[in-house]
């Protein structure tokens, strides 16, 4: 504890070092979208790394190549895997920023740049606090390692392939991860899981040509309904998935998750703002279920008849892109059969194509790293953090629960208005600063479990 203790006084009386940390970082456009800057922005954090300490390498892939961090070796200390992205979003038009995207301008309370958030100073934070241990210590109290992605925001494909490649290197006790938000209300959040993803698109093929639709309705076959039908053959109007087998694999919660997600507040301005006035079907499903605990069919297009002009025809061609958002443990493969399946009985003239997948991923909230965790936030907020058993959206976190095959609990450091992806991003000047002690404390705490 006295080792922490002169940790968080040190990092308390370093707000300098650390804004100018980030503004060098942020300085930096490293935007994978457009192959700009990446490599710099790995050498450069290799670099400070380096001087802090730590052994760095960088791990090639087919694209971008990642950065591995490593502190000191603690014997018999657990092996924490830090995860994070040194990559960021195209900045977009620069008249849509109140201040230059790539640097870092302090105003309001707030911490304005490109990267601030997403995701430069979430795991500059680690890093931050690693540094103060090692200064001074010697070493951070458990054996830690940074893997920065630098495609997370074109979609991390080559990650996989690299944790499968390394994963000796990458032998840990437990992943965290620090990306996106904090819950709405602001308090601080753990992470226990991401729903994953299945892209596919139904093309239905009628006639050649769009055939008019007087002199042709009743004889010409209409792609239009043919997908109509199709669709209302795998989602019912009580809102139940009617594909066979569809929830097969699903997990029902644990009580630890049933209460974690009663206790998660309801934004009700956010959904009036949005206009959610109606909920999907089924009608009784509290808010969070929805989003931890269900898989979803959702058609988010729908395209028949020719584009710009309402013409009375028989449409040549119909098209629906749709996705579904899997819970554990349903997997990609299965699902897309499972679909595959249902539209060669129903509509064997329609063509269906997978076009994405990403897996879902959970870690157990019974796990020995939750409490050290969770004494570590409330140590620095002075208040009990959420627990989100499942993220509605979908990131890459089953590659470390299930090809390393450790538990990985997300703790966001940014605010919920972040604007990451969007212009005039920022983290809040509060929680920037304490985002390092936040992450020496965690360090320092879950030292105290038995690994082996
Ligand atoms: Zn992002």
């Amino acid at each position: 504890m006295a080792d922490l203790q002169s940790v968080l006084i040190d990092l308390d009386g370093r707000h300098d070092v650390h804004l100018a940390e980030l503004d060098r970082y942020v300085s930096i456009p490293s935007v994978s979208s457009e192959d700009r800057g990446v490599r710099e922005a790995a050498d450069h954090i290799r670099g400070r790394a380096a001087a802090w300490g730590l052994e760095t390498r960088l791990l090639e892939t087919g694209g971008q190549p990642a950065v591995l961090l490593r502190g000191p070796q603690v014997d018999g200390a657990p092996r924490v895997l830090i995860y994070g992205h040194y990559d960021v979003q195209p900045a977009g038009s620069a008249d849509d920023w109140l201040f230059e995207p790539f640097k870092t301008t302090v105003h309001g309370g707030r911490i304005y740049g490109r990267g601030t958030a997403d995701n430069k100073g979430q795991h500059l934070a680690h890093l931050l606090a690693i540094e103060s241990w090692i200064r001074l210590h010697g070493s951070a109290p458990c054996n830690v390692t940074l893997l920065l992605d630098g495609e997370e925001e074109v979609g991390s494909p080559n990650l996989a392939d690299l944790v499968r490649r390394n994963a000796g290197l990458l032998a840990c006790d437990l992943v965290v991860w620090s990306d996106g938000p904090v819950h709405e209300s602001g308090r601080a959040t753990m992470n226990f899981g991401v729903r994953g993803i299945v892209q596919f698109e139904l093309i239905a093929q009628g006639a050649a040509v769009d055939l008019h639709s007087g002199n042709w309705g009743g004889v010409g076959r209409n792609p239009a309904w043919e997908l109509v039908h199709l669709l209302a053959s795998m989602k019912n109007d009580r809102g139940l998935i009617t594909i066979d087998g569809f929830t097969d694999e699903v997990i029902p919660l644990s009580g630890a998750e049933a209460r974690a997600l009663e206790a998660l507040p309801v934004d009700d301005e956010q959904l009036a703002a949005l206009s959610i006035g109606l909920w999907d079907e089924p009608a009784e499903r509290p808010f969070y279920d929805r989003l931890a605990a269900h898989p979803t069919l959702t058609i988010s297009r729908f395209e028949t008849g020719s584009s710009g002009a309402d013409r009375a025809v028989i449409p040549a061609t119909a098209r629906a892109v749709c996705d579904v958002r899997l819970v554990d443990a349903m997997t990609a493969d299965t699902t897309f059969g499972r679909i595959a399946d249902h539209v060669r009985r129903h509509a064997p003239n329609v063509r269906c194509t997978l076009r994405g997948a990403m897996e879902p991923s959970r870690t157990d909230l019974d796990s020995a790293f939750v409490e050290p965790i969770r004494r570590a936030l409330r140590l620095v907020h002075n208040e009990d953090p959420y627990l989100v058993p499942a993220m509605g959206g979908s990131l890459p976190d089953y590659v470390f629960t299930k090809i390393l095959g450790v538990p990985s609990i997300g703790v966001p450091f940014a605010n919920a208005d972040e604007a990451n992806h969007a212009p005039n991003e920022n983290i809040e000047l509060h929680r920037y600063l304490a985002a390092p002690k936040i992450a020496a404390a965690l360090l320092s705490e879950l030292s105290k479990v038995r690994v082996r």
